[in-house]
């Protein structure tokens, strides 16, 4: 199976949440709101091996298991744009954007014979799939890596941060793990959510109280945004927490 795909930026797929790796995530903390997803796959699931690899093991009850693999999030809720979007659907932090995006639509979190179904843009997404757009993935193999293997690069560097942290974690917060083995239960899946300043104290050379400033006020923003949308009242919640969060180590 052959797939060609070239962005035509229209800017279409810039909503949402936005995973990150974590110096895309410390160098646009002033506009991103930051949280961490939690993220089981079962065993059969997809990228299995390599989330696992990526991520930790995570023993469950009845002699299952889990591989879960913890990421930073730009935590914009669906059809909400990307704080960076600007309304010609161009990208105002274009020059040092995130290696997520730069990858798009391939993902270095996704093992390579796993790429297929992210090459279908949805159908109000302007991207050029035609025979005439480049050919990026043929036969289970990706035929334009740079971005791909760059992408995967920094996940591997990453995880040697983020397994221990997860591991630290689990063994320190029982809730955590019962939690965590509700959303592998579930048929299909699901994520958890941590607030970033969880990490914090695990990354070296990061100024706490320039990081919390920052944070307090992406998080107030994105509650305004957020308040008096019922769709969106959950999220509501968490920013108006995590702001209070990042407002007390100011304190
Ligand atoms: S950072 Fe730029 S390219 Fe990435 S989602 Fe936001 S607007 Fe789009
Ligand atoms: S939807 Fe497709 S064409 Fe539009 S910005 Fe995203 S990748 Fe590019």
């Amino acid at each position: 199976m052959k797939r060609h795909f070239d962005c035509t930026a229209c800017g279409k797929c810039c909503h949402g949440w936005l995973p990150l790796s974590i110096s895309d995530a410390l160098a646009h903390a002033d506009i991103f709101p930051l949280f961490l997803f939690w993220m089981p796959v079962r065993p059969g699931g997809k990228s299995y091996d390599l989330t696992r690899e990526l991520g930790i093991e995570l023993k469950l009850k009845k002699r299952k298991r889990a591989a879960v693999r913890v990421f930073p999030v730009s935590y914009v809720p669906t059809h909400i744009s990307c704080p960076a979007l600007q309304n010609d659907g161009l990208c105002t932090i274009h020059e040092s954007k995130p290696q997520r995006c730069r990858t798009m639509p391939l993902s270095g979190a996704r093992a390579e014979s796993d790429q297929l179904d992210l090459l279908i843009p949805k159908p109000d997404w302007d991207c050029d799939v035609s025979d005439t757009a480049p050919l990026i993935y043929d036969d289970k193999h990706i035929t334009e890596r740079q971005n791909f293997e760059d992408e995967r690069q920094v996940l591997i560097a990453d995880s040697k941060i983020l397994k221990p942290f997860a591991n630290l974690m689990i063994d320190g917060a029982p809730k955590l793990r019962m939690d965590l083995e509700k959303v592998a239960n579930r048929p299909k899946g699901g994520h958890l959510i941590l607030n970033f300043s969880t990490l914090v104290p695990r990354l070296a050379d990061v100024d706490i109280f320039k990081l919390a400033k920052k944070q307090a006020s992406v998080m107030l923003h994105f509650a305004d945004q957020t308040a008096e949308r019922t769709e969106f009242s959950d999220e509501h919640k968490r920013y108006v927490a995590c702001a209070q969060d990042w407002q007390k180590i100011l304190d």
